[in-house]
């Protein structure tokens, strides 16, 4: 067995929205293929996925630097033992090489997304759901059927005002999500405190609205955030400085009773080893939310979980960024928490396939082999693109 052809198309994000500091109306992302000599009902058997949302595709790295390093590495040195498929580890290990430690960047991010093609290749071989290979490589439980969901949005609209905020979160609703995200630090203080009410009005309780400030503040202005937010119990307070400086992140957490949620951006073993060390994180609350897809996949988020464990918190904190069929496997897979959702937002990567969304705020993961991308009409038009 062996990868005869590695594919690679950027594809734009649809829709224009900010959070306080990103405008994401020109963003796009990498959508990877990874073509097999299997050939099974007359076509080859292919992995496909891509890098997550929010760090804009990565088609030099990946054409000019990992592609070509995996397709020079020797077929046998890429397999399981056992041979029946390839061992996302020893693909990472052959694409990271003559790659210096630490600076991670966009590299994860390129690397993630060819990683996790590697698994959803992975499944379809094993002819099943991700979540079902994902459980068995890394832990051998039996997974949930279900997970929780909660709906982010609440971008900045200006000229929506309280009552588009208001409308956007009932629409949620409608949907079948009883938990929500929205963005604060692109208003002032009083005219987040208006939407977070209005946000809070609609849910029924401050533990159904978590707010994310987007890494935006600095030190004084989140103080004077943890300071009136406190009083919401709110579900968490998403990245509310630098998401690198930790001592910042822990001079928050000191000045706040709430829950604290980071980790998006910390894309290796040792970002979110530093984030335990010195960044304040309190097991059995706060919450860690590195995504797959932005950090060389799903091997390494693994490991991230470990190190976790190992310092005393659960994988139960873990809610990964990046609403997706992707991360829903994850989730499944490994025993995490929880996944996210941008209802209508982030096409055609965001959100589930029809029938996923129980309407009751939790998700499933369908049948189709792999992640099951190919079930979800407006991302299987872009793969029929790819492997055309
Ligand atoms: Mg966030």
């Amino acid at each position: 067995m062996k990868i005869v052809e590695l594919r690679e198309c950027t594809v734009p994000l649809q829709g224009d929205i900010a959070n306080s500091l990103v405008n994401f109306s020109a963003h796009t992302v990498s959508l990877v293929g990874v073509i097999t000599d299997v050939i099974r009902n007359g076509r080859p058997v292919w992995g496909v996925a891509f890098n997550s949302i929010g760090r804009f595709a990565q088609s030099g790295l990946l054409q000019e630097r990992f592609f070509p390093r995996l397709k020079a590495a020797a077929v046998d040195s890429l397999l399981y033992r056992d041979g029946s498929g390839f061992d996302p580890d020893k693909v990472v290990a052959c694409v990271m090489a003559n790659e210096k430690p630490g600076g991670h960047g966009d590299r994860a991010a390129a690397v993630g997304g060819l990683e996790l093609a590697i698994w959803d290749l992975n499944a379809k071989l094993a002819r099943e759901p991700a979540c079902q290979f994902i459980a068995r490589q890394f832990n051998n439980q039996p997974i949930q059927d279900t997970v929780p969901v909660y709906a982010a949005g609440g971008y900045y609209h200006p000229d929506k005002g309280l009552g588009g905020l208001a409308n956007e979160l009932r629409q949620y609703q409608d949907l079948g999500y009883q938990d929500f995200k929205i963005k604060i630090g692109g208003a002032s203080l009083t005219e987040d405190i208006k939407r977070i009410e209005a946000a809070i009005a609609i849910a029924g309780s401050g533990a159904q609205v978590a707010v994310d400030a987007n890494g935006r503040f600095d030190l004084e202005t989140a103080r004077s955030y943890a300071r009136e937010l406190g009083q919401y119990e709110l579900k968490w307070l998403e990245e509310p400085g630098d998401p690198l400086d930790f001592a910042l992140n822990r001079e928050i957490i000191e000045h706040y009773s709430g829950v604290i949620a980071t980790g998006e951006n910390l894309f290796s073993c040792a970002d979110v080893h530093n984030l335990i060390r010195y960044g304040g994180m309190r097991a059995d609350l706060d919450i860690f939310q590195m995504d797959p897809g932005l950090s060389y996949g799903i091997t390494e988020l693994a490991r991230m979980i470990k190190i976790m464990e190992a310092n005393g918190y659960s994988r139960k904190s873990a809610y990964p960024h990046g609403g997706h069929m992707i991360n829903l496997h994850v989730v499944l897979g490994l025993g995490l928490a929880g996944c996210e959702a941008y209802p209508g937002v982030f096409q055609p990567f965001g959100g589930y396939a029809s029938g996923c969304l129980d309407g009751q705020g939790r998700v499933r993961a369908g049948d189709a082999p792999g992640f099951g991308l190919e079930t979800k009409p407006e991302l299987k038009t872009w793969i029929d693109r790819l492997l055309a």
